[in-house]
């Protein structure tokens, strides 16, 4: 187990057994606050997928007859187990994703609540009697699981990606292959290792890591595979629903998001400025959800950008080992390019740039958290997610203005607002197009409620009542007595 100092070789998992790869063949993982190599993960081939495949279909079969009850029980242990192994994981969270160790123990806990909220969930999933025509008919409606499942999960939140895909799936009675994230794979596999100690059965949870686009263009039309879920960025989303659609898979697509964050005049700026601040430097940015367009009502707006340009040079950047620091670095260092570009592109543009918008020494993926203010729409960053710590600021003047610019790109995922006026609050629930608007707080994410997206931010929701449905088909079967 991982000290912050030692970190684990991740194996994969296939058929109940920790194994290499048949090749052996392994990738190197790297720690993003030093680039030094910490680990390997073993490296997936056609024929480990292949054992693979035959498991989950086995594992279907055993796990879609084990009762709701069962399910549910062997889940509530998984996440009890995942609550005691927290602090471990979490250090191993830390040491390959770089997130603060206070962050990535939340997110283990919270996995633990997703389990609880899924395990609840399996002893839901109703069906219905529908009153026949005839006397003598009974016609049933049941909700069975729609069979083997292969998800994709980004390195962004290891453990959190994973954990709303395989508990609805485990819920519902499906197996399930995952294909975690290379750049983070040892604390996925804690998680899976808590559902193996509880007890489900070999076959019924598989774990692959390897080359992504080689394993989902093989997995998604495999004939045993049922129902594909992703979470990662638009275009690959829209490659892999694509394969899905030609193959008639079902999918749930969690894509990428450019979240507009509105404050109005007659908002609580102290409240807007502390809640986006602390949201938008969570992870570094690198959340789908992240608020990334900042629009502030133009009586209000340069007190705004002062104050949450002072929140920003506040932030303490660091190693996620250390006490007190609030971000830690990119978890690649392909991000680092990346978003030097956009923040010149935007500066090029006219921005002005207030604070940040540079890599930190020469070690390590640490970035400054950035702001930019009157950022043109014709910069790329007001177009494309950043994915980073950068808060992109611009003015405007009344409420039918902003709601054009916040509807105007073709992403929907997160939004959020800050007014005092109940009228103001109600039109931005109705009128913005996002799957999600947290309005004078961020209220984001729970177990019980809905998240997903809509537009090119992808389809299906990965919580609350609903989000159990996704892995579930419904059957009807009619009956005359004799
Ligand atoms: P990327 O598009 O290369 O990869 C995103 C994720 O998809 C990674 O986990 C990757 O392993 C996986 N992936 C890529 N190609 C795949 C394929 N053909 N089949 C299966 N999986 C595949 O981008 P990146 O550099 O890793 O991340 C940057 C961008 O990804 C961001 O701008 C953001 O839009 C998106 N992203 C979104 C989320 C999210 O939570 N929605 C998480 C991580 C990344």
């Amino acid at each position: 187990m991982a000290d912050g100092k030692t970190y684990p070789n991740t194996q994969l998992l296939i058929d109940g057994e920790w194994r290499d790869g048949v090749e052996g063949r392994t990738i190197p993982v790297l720690d993003p606050a030093t680039g030094e190599k910490i680990g390997t993960v073993a490296h997936a081939t056609r024929a480990d997928l292949d054992a693979a495949l035959a498991a989950v279909d086995r594992g279907f079969k055993v796990w879609r007859a084990t009762s709701a009850y069962e399910r549910s029980k062997v889940m509530r242990k998984a996440a009890e187990l995942l609550r005691k192994r927290a602090g471990e994981i979490a250090k191993m969270m830390t040491r390959e994703q770089g997130k603060p160790v206070g962050e990535a123990t939340m997110e283990v806990m919270a996995g633990a609540d997703i389990i609880d909220w899924f395990a609840e969930e399996a002893r839901r999933t109703y069906g219905q009697i529908i009153p026949a025509r005839m006397p003598g008919v009974t016609q049933m409606a049941f909700k069975l699981p729609v069979g083997p499942v292969a998800a994709f999960t980004p390195w962004n939140f290891p453990i959190n990606q994973v954990v709303r895909k395989l508990s609805a799936a485990i819920a519902a009675g499906c197996s399930i292959i995952v294909k975690a994230p290379e750049e983070t794979p040892a604390s996925p596999a804690e998680l899976i290792r808590a559902f193996v100690d509880a007890g489900v059965p070999a076959g019924v949870i598989n774990l692959v890591y390897g080359v992504p686009a080689e394993i989902s263009e093989y997995l998604i039309p495999h004939p045993v595979i049922r129902k594909i879920s992703f979470t990662g960025s638009t275009p690959v989303g829209k490659q892999l629903a694509a394969l899905a659609a030609q193959h008639m898979k079902l999918s749930t697509m969690e894509l990428g998001g450019h979240a507009p964050a509105i404050i109005f005049e007659d908002a609580d700026l102290d409240n807007a400025v502390k809640v986006l601040a602390g949201s938008k430097f969570r992870n570094a940015g690198q959340v789908c959800v992240s608020p990334t367009r900042f629009l502030v009502q133009e009586g209000v707006y340069h007190e705004v950008v002062d104050a949450f340009t002072e929140a920003a040079k506040a932030i303490k950047v660091g190693s996620g080992f250390e006490e007190g620091t609030q971000m830690g670095p990119l978890a690649n260092e392909r991000r680092i390019p990346a978003l030097e570009a956009l923040i010149q592109d935007a500066v090029d543009h006219g921005a002005e740039l207030k604070t940040g918008g540079r890599r930190i020494g020469n070690v390590g993926n640490f970035f400054e958290p950035t702001v930019l203010s009157n950022v043109p729409k014709t910069a790329r960053i007001m177009n494309e997610e950043p994915f980073g710590p950068v808060a992109v600021f611009s003015p405007f003047s009344t409420l039918d203005e902003v709601i054009d610019e916040a509807n105007r790109l073709p992403f929907g995922l997160a939004s959020y607002a800050f007014t005092g006026s109940a009228n103001t609050a109600q039109q931005l629930g109705v009128r913005i197009e996002a799957g999600m608007t947290s309005i004078n707080h961020n209220g984001l994410a729970l177990p019980e409620v809905p998240f997903g997206g809509i537009k090119d931010s992808g389809y299906g929701t990965e919580g609350g009542s609903e989000a159990i449905n996704a892995y579930l088909v419904t059957k009807f079967v009619t009956n005359a007595s004799p």
